[in-house]
């Protein structure tokens, strides 16, 4: 099993959508309809974050590989410099082939959990401001409309007795 943020080997912890909503098929993405492991609390954290603040829209993991092969070029070549460049593969000992494969797989991780921390900080932003405006517009409307604010209130209660709204 790996981790569903950086690939590292998955240690017991998970994330799945709750059963109902599976099993009704509401609100919950095709992509979301399976379970998720994850190495750690980190990387668990940061991907129920995004799938809360996104609502369970979650952007196109390719798109995310894709960078996160590019973000292992630089370190790749500092690797290779730092061994010798005119060096073939085959020359390397043991010890230097898994030093490059360690400094590739490390530089994958470490783009992979970043970008999804950075996503779950831009989408919970995007969050508190819909919210912090949303707060704004219902404070001008008690101010400027306080008897649609009873009405609501009425509404409630006859929800609460059972006997429900008009339409
Ligand atoms: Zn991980």
């Amino acid at each position: 099993m790996r981790c569903a943020i950086c690939y590292r080997q998955a240690k017991g912890f998970g994330w799945q959508a709750p059963h109902i909503r599976i099993h009704l098929q509401i609100d919950v993405a095709p992509a979301l309809r399976r379970r998720f492991t994850f190495c750690s609390m980190r990387c668990q954290a940061a991907f129920s974050r995004i799938v809360i603040k996104t609502e369970g829209r979650m952007i196109d993991p390719s798109e995310l590989e894709l960078a996160a092969l590019q973000s292992c070029l630089a370190p790749l070549g500092d690797y290779v410099g730092a061994i010798g460049m005119d060096r073939p593969l085959a020359d390397y000992s043991k010890r230097e082939v898994q030093g490059l494969v360690e400094t590739i797989v490390s530089a994958y991780q470490e783009y992979m959990i970043d970008a999804h921390e950075q996503m779950a900080k831009r989408d919970l932003a995007f969050l508190e401001e819909r919210l912090a405006a949303s707060r704004q517009n219902s404070q001008k409307n008690s101010q400027q409309a306080p008897q649609q604010t009873q009405q609501h209130g009425l509404q409630h209660r006859s929800l609460a007795r059972g006997t429900g709204v008009p339409f």
